[in-house]
């Protein structure tokens, strides 16, 4: 599992941001990916694609979840720069996401991407994904297997991306990038290694849209990430 950052030691900060220069220093800013068995059998068959087009091109017209592809309008890959410093990663496609092909383009969508615009960044300097690619039935909660399933993908997808920065937007996609069940109300406002990047777990778009007070929480997260961001130039 990932190793929390806390953030609110600058201390436990700044050895974060010195090793990160000095991974970037050395080429190797991906120093664990992959290191575990199962992660390692995965990037085996993934091996060689090594742009968005050719990971795109890979899953085709993917089936692996049946009843997922079976109800799809389109599979949703993710939107944005593919050399963007700040990735962003949500749970699943809804409605209007699964209709128009792209990311975060409903009403949590619209939120997010003023949020964005709050952090000094225009949709298409950073880079908007989901964890699964495919709208779940009536909007419901990922299943483990569908998770398992596009996991190669979203995996691949970030190794590719290799942001400088990760915001995980709620509790699926924190829970599942960080390999742990520690609720997202916990987990949020600490930097967390991924892979060697770091990443922010915050509250989803939608969650705010449900509980408004939860947006200067957010914003204290999105602040912190700026500084990095910052930081890491
Ligand atoms: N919620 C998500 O997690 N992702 C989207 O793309 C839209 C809503």
């Amino acid at each position: 599992m990932v190793k929390p950052y806390q953030s609110d030691s600058d201390e436990i900060k700044g050895m974060l941001v010195r090793y990160l220069h000095q991974k970037k220093e050395n080429g190797q800013r991906y120093i664990d990916l992959y290191a575990g068995g199962r992660d390692a059998a995965k990037a085996k068959r993934s091996e060689g694609i090594s742009t968005l087009e050719k990971l795109r091109e890979s899953m085709g017209d993917c089936q692996k979840c049946r009843i997922l592809a079976k109800n799809r309008s389109n599979l949703v890959f993710g939107d944005g720069s593919p050399n963007a410093d700040l990735v962003f990663v949500g749970e699943a496609p809804g409605e209007e996401e699964d209709k128009q092909g792209i990311p975060f383009v409903g009403r949590a969508g619209q939120l997010l991407t003023k949020i964005v615009s709050a952090m000094g960044f225009d949709r298409s300097d950073v880079y908007i994904m989901n964890v699964l690619k495919c709208r779940p039935p009536a909007n419901r909660d990922p299943l483990p297997d569908e998770v398992e399933n596009c996991n190669p993908f979203f995996l691949k997808q970030l190794e590719i991306l290799d942001p400088k920065v990760i915001v995980a937007l709620g509790k699926h996609a924190s829970q599942t990038l960080l390999d742990t069940k520690i609720p997202i109300s916990k987990l949020r406002g600490t930097f967390y290694d991924y892979h060697g990047i770091p990443l922010m777990p915050t509250f989803h778009p939608s969650y705010l849209l449900r509980n408004p007070y939860g947006k200067r929480e957010v914003w204290k997260d999105m602040q912190e990430v700026m500084r990095l961001l910052n930081e890491l130039k």
